[in-house]
């Protein structure tokens, strides 16, 4: 088999977790596998560099540490940007050829490249690029030789030779990348959990780790997924039909399988069940019920790249309706500040904010073609009280906005109701 494994930066934080993923390495050529592997920064590296850019340029060129591509600032240069992705790329650097070394000296065979020696084409989107291609002669170079193949994650070069990063968490990516581009028999997350819950395990401790899941489900869980896959790996993966699996560098234990979706798994209908806190809505009440009305409401958020998320609006009454849509919390004063400004002609709506709301989410191929799982979602919860404020659904997935004082007990309530816990 070929396989791509990828180590987290909790995988590699020390030396002796590097020893750790070594000893894993030579175990995995021993079973006759040939092995390429993609390391992130050694874990809170890649955010001590950027704190070191940050701490030493002015606070237009400042860099936040969340995850997903950079914030990009309009004042920040393009000059900038490169020498950004210049810095961060070394931590990757650092951890490959650590890794390298310490399989050597475990008596393996294994080699470091990074971003430019493994071919990772990409556009020059510095903090966000995309990849363009990957040129695999070295690569191939390198597995003919027996040797274990340790690529710098998180990085490529562009036409020019500059060196680019793919956005925070973007290792998985380089790692699906590689593994569609060597076809792959399958391309493993190592992390520091093992696998893909039916939801949280700290809020629900009945939760149990899914076997195996499809693309769409997991892309649908991406609140639950997101903190261990990279959502654009998920997309890629799909894309190129890569099957990935999640699972611990810390013991041997299966993890979570994502596959392509097979027949037997619309049988299961609910997989996962996921709560986000960070929602906030906004509420009009009284905008005219004319065209063009919610095209002004959302184009003042996209020119402020707010990201909407669910949005309702309700039949209109004498010419005046209501809408009410949610946006991250971190985006609430912005937002509400932008709706008050606009101009919808005659009288101003009302706008409201309300944060104090989360969303849950149920997630599973099943709905797709068993009818009552909204209405049975709506009753567990009715039972328990739980006000629904706001639905969408789509395909595989249902949506609520519940107060936030509800949102572990509306979790609890759907996952238990839904039989995903364990026993
Ligand atoms: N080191 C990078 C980050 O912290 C990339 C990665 O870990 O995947 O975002
Ligand atoms: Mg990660």
């Amino acid at each position: 088999m070929l396989v791509v494994q990828k180590y987290g930066g909790s995988s590699v934080a020390t030396l002796e977790l590097i020893r750790n993923c070594a000893l894993r390495c030579r175990a995995r050529v021993a079973q006759g596998d040939r092995l390429v592997v993609v390391v992130s920064a050694m874990s809170g590296e890649t955010n001590r560099l950027i704190a070191l850019a940050n701490e030493l340029v002015a606070e237009t060129h400042r860099v936040g540490v969340t995850k997903g591509p950079y914030v990009v600032s309009a004042k920040r240069t393009p000059e900038h940007e490169r020498e950004l992705d210049q810095l961060v790329a070394t931590g990757e650097v650092v951890s490959a050829a650590l890794l390298a070394m310490a399989i050597q000296d475990v008596g393996g065979r294994a080699i470091s490249l990074v971003g430019s020696q493994l071919g990772m084409q990409t556009d020059r989107s510095f903090g966000r690029a995309r990849i363009l291609g990957i040129d695999v002669t070295r690569l191939h170079r390198e597995l003919e030789r027996g040797s274990v193949v340790v690529c710098a994650g998180f990085q490529g070069t562009d036409a020019s030779g500059d060196v680019t990063t793919l956005g925070r968490g973007g290792s998985d990516t380089s790692a699906v990348a590689l593994a569609a581009a060597l076809h792959a028999d399958v391309c493993e997350i190592l992390t520091d959990v093992d696998g893909v819950y039916t939801t949280d395990p700290r809020v629900v401790p009945s939760a149990r780790k899914i076997p195996r899941l499809s693309y769409e489900e997991m892309l649908e869980l991406a609140g639950l997924g997101a903190k261990v896959l990279q959502i654009r790996s998920v997309e890629l993966a799909m894309r190129y039909g890569v099957h990935l699996c999640v699972r611990t560098s810390f013991d041997d234990r299966p993890g979570t399988m994502i596959v392509p979706e097979e027949p037997d798994m619309e049988s299961v209908l609910v997989s996962g069940v996921a709560l986000e806190r960070n929602e906030a809505k906004v509420t009009l009440v009284g905008v005219p019920d004319v065209p063009g009305v919610v095209a002004k409401i959302f184009t003042a958020m996209a020119e402020l790249d707010i990201v909407v998320d669910m949005i309702i609006q309700n039949a209109g009454v004498d010419g005046r309706a209501d809408v009410t849509f949610t946006v991250p919390q971190s985006e609430l004063d912005r937002a509400a500040k932008a709706i008050a400004a606009v101009q919808f002609g005659g009288p101003s709506p009302t706008v409201t904010t309300d944060s104090e709301i989360c969303k849950i989410s149920i997630v599973g191929l099943g709905m797709r073609t068993h009818a009552g799982v909204a209405a049975r979602a709506f009753s567990l919860l009715a039972a328990d009280g739980i006000n629904v404020q706001m639905v969408s659904t789509s395909e595989i997935k249902i949506s609520v906005v519940v107060h936030e004082r509800y949102g572990e007990l509306a979790l609890r309530a759907l996952h238990d109701g839904f039989a995903l816990g364990a026993g």
